[in-house]
Parts: C-alpha cells; structure tokens; sequence
C-alpha cells in the first residue's frame, strides 16, 4: 500500500497545475470570491457537469449569467416569484442535454429554500448517528417531492441508498468539504474522512487497471470500494487523489492500454494492468 501511495502521490503532483484545473466545472465556483457564490455556482456545476466539458463549461457560466457578479445576494434578496420572473425569462432558451431552463431556475431555487442564512451544510449533515449517505438520501428524497418531476430535475437527484454512484453529488461534496487544492473547503463541519470518490468512466477505468476496484460497473458499490482502497493511503482525505485520477483520463493522458513509451510518464505504471 505504501508503494501505491507514493504512485498516487506522484499523480497528484502530476495534475496539480492550472492548465488541468482549467478542464475542471470547478473552474466556474472558483471565478466568485464570496464563498456563499461560489457555493451557489458549485451546487448548479456539479448538477450540469455531464457530457463534454467545453460545452458543458459555457452552458454552466451561460446559465448562471442572470444572477449577476453575486448570485447568492441575488437569490436572497428576492422572492421566490420574481427570481422565477426575472430567471425564467432570461433562461427561456437555454438547454444542456438533459437540463432545461426551468430545470436551472428550481435547482436554483432549491439552493434559497436549503440555505437557511448559512449555505447548505446544514442540509448535508448526518444527524446523530446516522451515515453521510443516509443524510444525502433524506435530502434526496425530499427535494424529489419538493421539486417538479422533469427528466432533468430527476437526473439530478439519484440516491445513494438506491445504488447511485451520485457522481454529481459526490463532486459537490468533495469540493464543499475537501480543503486541500484544487477544493473551495468552505464547509467546517461536514465528515471529511467520510467522503466518497465521485465514480466518472475515467476513474472507474484507471482504479480497475491499477486494482483500486474489481467491480465492472460504476455504481455506487465501486464508489465505496475504490475510496476504502484510498482510505488505506490516507484515511483522513482519501479523496485527494480523485482530481489527479480523473483528470489522467479527462485530459487523454492514458491510452486505457499500458504501452510503452506512451504510458511511462505516468506514475501509476507499475501497478497498472491495463490491457493484460
Ligand atoms: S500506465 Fe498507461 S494505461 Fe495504465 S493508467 Fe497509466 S496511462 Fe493509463
């Protein structure tokens, strides 16, 4: 485990720089320097941070335009039916995938009501004894009844105790509570050590070739799997590994066969099975 730990020291060291930040939905949240803007822009990147990421990047700033250089002010200092007024206009033509207009003006409106004067960590807390994921699942639930049914709004609330790796979740979460770079750790009280790795088709690539997982799907089985292979490295913050893992493969740093000389930069090479 040491030695794999080193390896995936060396990665992180590897994709800590601007140029991989740059390919990043992060990237958006970190352009607001009040932290309460830069939550509300994380709580609507992660939910559209699907699909090819240079469109997705325009269609996440596109969006959130209409609320200004503040839009935490914007959204608490207005009522709900004139942030429906002035959003619904100006986001009437605005589509990503499987998102519309609509969809981002009652994310956004999800985000005011779960606020409470001190941002979402409230929200996301476990109560008591209960699980980081038995919290995600309870306020799942409750936005599925509170916000309207649309494709959507339905994509962007899986739950985990269903089986959902909850990439989009697991994102926000990371960047929330997370305090090393590139994450914004706004949140204090949020379970650090208990953060799950969001499962992207990169990092379920990569973690199977180098045995962080044996499982063949996605789901949130391979989530819990990978990051207790990762607590091992580092049990207070296994997830500083997750930007370096993902953006190997988001980048097309890895040809997903171990060849040479195309795979000896990486750092992950000698535990890697990729192609055998
Ligand atoms: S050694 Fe090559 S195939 Fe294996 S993870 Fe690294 S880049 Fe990918």
């Amino acid at each position: 485990m040491t030695r794999l730990r080193d390896q995936l020291e060396a990665l992180r060291l590897r994709y800590d720089t601007d140029a991989a930040l740059g390919l990043d939905p992060i990237t958006v949240a970190l352009a607001y320097d009040d932290p309460r803007d830069r939550e509300v822009a994380a709580w609507l990147a992660a939910s559209l941070a699907y699909g090819r990421v240079a469109p997705m990047l325009t269609a996440i700033r596109v969006a959130l335009a209409p609320l200004g250089a503040n839009p935490a002010a914007f959204l608490r200092g207005q009522s709900e039916k004139a942030i429906r007024v002035a959003l619904g206009k100006a986001l009437k033509e605005w589509r990503w995938r499987f998102h519309i207009g609509a969809d981002v003006v009652e994310w956004l409106l999800a985000w005011k009501r779960l606020d409470a004067g001190e941002g979402l960590e409230s929200a996301f807390l476990p109560k008591g004894e209960e699980s980081a994921d038995v919290a995600l699942s309870r306020l799942v639930q409750r936005l599925r009844v509170e916000l309207p049914g649309t494709y959507g709004l339905r994509f962007s609330l899986p739950d985990p105790l269903e089986g959902s790796a909850c990439k989009r979740f697991r994102m926000f979460l990371r960047w929330m509570a997370r305090e090393g770079w590139p994450d914004l750790g706004l949140w204090k009280r949020y379970p650090k050590a208990a953060l799950v790795i969001p499962v992207d088709t990169h990092v379920a690539r990569i973690a199977r070739f180098v045995r962080l997982s044996t499982r063949a799907t996605p789901d949130g089985r391979m989530a819990e799997e990978i990051t207790a292979a990762l607590r091992r490295c580092d049990p207070e913050d296994p997830l500083k590994y997750d930007f370096a893992l993902s953006h190997l493969g988001i980048l097309g740093d890895c040809p997903g066969v171990k060849r040479r000389p195309g795979c000896l930069p990486c750092p992950l090479y000698a535990a890697c099975r990729a192609g055998r």
